[in-house]
């Protein structure tokens, strides 16, 4: 159905087409596909599921080590408590345990549900599915597909998917949900192909768009991706963000000569854990390694902060290379070594002609993943009737530090619960009323054609940079109140430079890149208000000001959105875990650092 334009003076509303769904799923990754497949298998018709790219093509495909779930395959004493409570330990205790015990619980049916489906599982000689120890896990609790686990996930998925039937629309953006801050009417997008205006009429939308670690200039995401659309998405809809603060900073990403051409699109991209885990050393410029100073115990094979904190401080106390890193050096190994164990990091260093088995490489912290996102209740369900956010995009289970292997956990097992949660009240697509037609829909769709061709001082590109500019050195690693309160100022005249940007045409990249700067700077925002409120260091959130916990901040910081614009912050108690959980963090399982991947 299209919709013609009705308005007559100076600013016409441009068309648009109209689409009927009952369920809306914005987002085609681990956690969109299974909340679409639990939503088929419960007899929901109708459901529509759509991202910004090709099926199949999502963020997820670049996961690689593993998914958890408590199977015992090695370690019979593993259970589905244990892995809770090491959830609730990495996070630092103020993760919700009622969504970590959710995901904890559902997660060994979830695997073997999947192996099903025909999961290209890395498997045991017996045959059984395959698990290995990730950081700062008490047992083998990670079950993997070689080094494609988020590749063959997806793919799994897909199939699942398409087996069923369920629609699925390719390169939509989604760009204002339609709500009156207390019940959810539907979502608007365009299509980045033809350039169509959409306005999608449903009363449930499940957000799993993925989340916001791309807002830092490093980071190990892949690009137009993770730039907290699904949190500035639901938080302009009335719903709440938490935890926004909370980003992990992976220690190895690719340090490089950002002015090299050929060099500057690996920059922050991840080197695997595994490097080090196969005896790879960390030496700053000096030679010294300095790993020593910091866990002198673990050494390089302390958990993600602690690493990433210490390359962090020797950079910051110019103990650096020139490109702000450190070296990773696995030289003491021979080549057929690293080639065997470390298969796609050789070739990669190879193509760009460092022999790994002659010189070490250079590495710095990059941002991995945001731990904080949407606000959600044990369903997946915001404030606002009828929105969901699930996956990357929700918060709760991390806390202020991610168990490497949980977020794809969180993916499958929130996409199960959303599912169950939504079918039985799913009651056809609901109507949008006229009054947000005239107050939200006609004037966001004026917005986004003024925006499309429009002239202005800057290139879109500069402010997309400008943004991971600021908030890399602002809101980095290692934070303090003068640098966040500056990242705030930086914050307001990006702001200005936003709303004076050259975009080109509906279906241009840099029409998307201003949509995607706009999301960002609200994620942006969060994370430095955040960062400043919370004056005490906990997990990935490092204050130099404040450097210890403070047991009075066990708490979350929840946001708002203000009535004059920007963001309100309050907080809120975390709750205790059940009596089962409780008792297996009193057993003091002990957290094993040896291996990382
Ligand atoms: C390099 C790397 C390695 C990782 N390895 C692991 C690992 O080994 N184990 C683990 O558990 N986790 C890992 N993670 C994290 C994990 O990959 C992600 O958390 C997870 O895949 C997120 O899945 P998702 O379905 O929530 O979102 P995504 O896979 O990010 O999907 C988001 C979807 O939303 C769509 N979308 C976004 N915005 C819009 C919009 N505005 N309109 C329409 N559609 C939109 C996208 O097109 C996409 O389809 C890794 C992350 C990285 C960066």
């Amino acid at each position: 159905m299209s919709r013609p334009d009705t308005r007559t003076d100076d600013e016409p509303v441009p068309a648009y087409e109209e689409v009927d769904v009952s369920v809306l799923v914005v987002g085609a990754g681990a956690a969109g596909a299974r909340a679409a497949i639990e939503l088929d298998d419960r007899g929901v018709e109708d459901v529509l599921v759509l991202g910004k790219r090709n099926h199949g093509d999502a963020h997820t495909t670049w996961a690689r080590g593993g998914i958890n779930g408590a199977l015992g395959t090695h370690d019979p004493e593993d259970d589905w408590t244990i892995h809770a409570a090491d959830t609730l330990n990495e996070g630092h205790f103020v993760n919700d345990p009622e969504k970590v015990e959710t995901v904890a619980k559902q997660m060994p049916e979830r695997l073997r549900e999947l192996d099903e489906w025909g999961m290209d599982y890395s498997r045991t000689d017996d045959g059984e599915i395959d698990q290995r120890f990730f950081g700062a896990q008490s047992f083998r609790r990670t079950a993997f597909a070689g080094d494609h686990t988020g590749e063959s996930l997806l793919e799994t998925l897909v199939e699942q998917a398409q087996d069923r039937s369920i629609p699925y629309r390719e390169n939509v953006m989604i760009t204002k949900l339609v709500s009156d801050g207390e019940q959810l009417h539907g979502a608007i997008g365009y299509d980045m192909d033809t350039g169509e205006f959409v306005l999608f009429n449903t009363g449930t939308v499940v957000l799993a768009a993925g989340g916001y670690a791309a807002i830092y200039g490093r980071h190990t995401s892949r690009d137009d991706e993770n730039n907290g659309d699904g949190p500035a998405l639901a938080v302009d809809a009335g719903a709440s963000l938490m935890d926004m603060e909370f980003v992990q900073f992976h220690p190895t990403g690719m340090a490089v000569d950002e002015d090299d051409p050929e060099w500057e699109p690996w920059s922050g991209r991840l080197v695997t854990e595994a490097v080090r885990g196969e005896g790879g050393r960390l030496y700053n410029s000096e030679g010294e390694r300095f790993m020593e100073r910091y866990s002198p115990d673990q050494m390089e094979l302390d958990a993600r902060d602690v690493v990433a904190r210490a390359i962090a401080q020797e950079v910051s106390e110019g103990r650096g290379t020139e490109n702000g890193g450190v070296y990773l050096d696995i030289s003491h190994r021979d080549a057929d070594f690293i080639e065997e164990r470390l298969p796609r990091m050789y070739e990669r260093f190879q193509d760009l002609g460092v022999d790994m088995a002659e010189e070490p490489v250079e590495v710095a912290p990059t941002s991995h993943y945001g731990m904080g996102g949407v606000s959600v209740d044990e369903y997946g369900e915001t404030d606002v009737d009828g929105l969901f956010a699930i996956g990357e995009t929700m918060a709760g289970v991390h806390g202020a530090n991610r168990l490497g292997g949980n977020s794809l956990a969180e993916t499958v097992a929130y996409g199960v619960v959303a599912g169950e949660r939504i079918a039985p009240r799913v009651d056809g697509p609901g109507e949008v009323p006229d009054s947000l037609v005239e107050s939200l829909i006609e004037p966001h769709f004026q917005d986004l054609a003024a925006t499309a061709n429009s002239d202005g001082g800057y290139a879109v590109e500069t402010v997309f940079e400008a943004v991971q500019e600021f908030t890399w050195e602002h809101a980095g690693l290692l934070r303090d109140e003068e640098s966040l309160r500056a990242g705030l100022d930086a914050l307001d005249d990006v702001r200005e430079m936003a709303a004076d940007m050259a975009v080109g045409s509906v279906t241009s990249r840099s029409f998307e890149l201003a949509l995607d700067v706009g999301f960002m700077l609200t994620a942006a925002e969060a994370v430095l208000r955040g960062a400043l409120e919370r004056t005490e260091s906990r997990g990935a959130h490092y204050r130099t000001d404040y450097p210890e916990t403070d047991e009075s901040w066990q708490r979350n910081i929840c946001f708002e959105r203000a009535d004059l614009g920007g963001l309100t912050t309050h907080t809120e108690p975390v709750d205790e875990p059940s009596d089962a959980v409780q008792t297996a963090l009193e057993e003091g399982h002990e957290l094993d650092y040896h291996q990382l991947e």
